[in-house]
């Protein structure tokens, strides 16, 4: 009896555990921008509470024969309201999440998709990332920003079914997609996906469209390289990780590679005159960005992240 009724209060927690995570409010919505191919756009700028740490996109692409997902969004709660959107649209199975990159903002509502009956596909340079020392200090810190929504004790994080070590190609419900490995650029382990019936180009962070994009301690120089790649898709419409779809993909590639170009120059103006960063800051004429969403919140590490590795870059000559 004692036996059963354990078995009772399991079953029953169990359930309350079932949905754990509290609904967001702000509007998560599914933008379609081909016949099979859609994109929920976040809201601009960095993650806050006011947001709910909506600030990134995802998107998914829909088959006869099941979805192919990229990027899950940054908490389960959004995760969830992602997982409706893409249920009004299709009962197909949720077959595959493709992992752009592991920052928080796109894959911290991953286990929504596993749970989903999801295969989780990323790219081998991120296997030293999963379970690190600077993953469990991110998580702590996005539990601080956005406390209601990150929960040491609800997030977990499944790892890849799948690690990829290069290019890879599937065909699913007589779609077409490529997924190609662009990093080390905004991460080492940047993927970007093409579906090419649809010409749509799903691209993470390796393109900020309309904001300053964040640099991090990415490699400018492998990332104005991949950048070049992804213009040889000559993609009709671009899905970025930031700010809205575009139908003018070479003007969004365009404009993130103009900005590392413009930081990677004056910063290496700078090192060869051995001037200080302080310095080399004020000179920047920043004007062109400085009314972009993000500017204060990222323009300046860039700078000073760029100004690291061009250092390095000049140390390595
Ligand atoms: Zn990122």
């Amino acid at each position: 009896m004692r036996t059963l009724l354990a078995l009772i209060s399991l079953s029953f927690s169990l359930l309350a555990t079932a949905a754990p995570y509290p609904p967001v409010t702000v509007q998560v919505e599914a933008e379609q921008v081909a016949p099979h191919s859609y994109y929920i756009p976040g809201l601009p700028g960095a993650a806050s509470l006011a947001n709910q740490g909506f600030m990134s996109n995802a998107g998914f692409v829909v088959t006869r024969e099941g979805v192919v997902v990229f990027d899950t969004l940054g908490s389960p709660s959004l995760a969830s309201a992602m997982l409706q959107r893409i249920r009004e649209v299709t009962s197909a199975p949720i077959k595959r999440v493709i992992v752009s990159h592991y920052h928080a903002d796109h894959f911290y509502g991953i286990q929504v998709f596993k749970d989903a009956g999801a295969e989780i596909w990323a790219h081998e340079g991120a296997r030293h990332t999963v379970g690190s020392e600077d993953w469990r200090l991110r998580l702590q810190q996005r539990e601080a920003l956005l406390g209601t929504w990150i929960n040491d004790q609800t997030q977990r994080f499944p790892t890849p079914d799948l690690w990829l070590s290069g290019d890879t190609d599937f065909e699913l419900g007589g779609l077409h997609f490529k997924i190609r490995h662009v990093g080390p650029a905004h991460a080492p382990e940047d993927l970007v996906m093409f579906v090419e019936e649809e010409g749509v180009l799903f691209v993470g962070d390796l393109v900020f469209k309309g904001r300053v994009p964040f640099v991090g301690d990415a490699d400018s120089r492998r990332w104005l390289k991949a950048l070049d790649t992804l213009i040889a898709f000559q993609p009709k419409i671009l899905v970025p990780g930031h700010g809205g779809a575009s139908d003018d993909p070479v003007g969004d590639l365009t404009l993130t590679r103009d900005y590392l170009r413009y930081l990677r120059q004056v910063m290496g103006e700078a090192v060869e005159e051995l001037m200080p960063f302080e310095e080399a800051y004020e000179r920047g004429d920043w004007s062109m960005y400085e009314k972009m969403p993000a500017f204060r919140e990222a323009h300046r590490r860039n700078a000073y992240n760029t100004y690291i590795l061009m250092e390095k870059e000049s140390l390595a000559k």
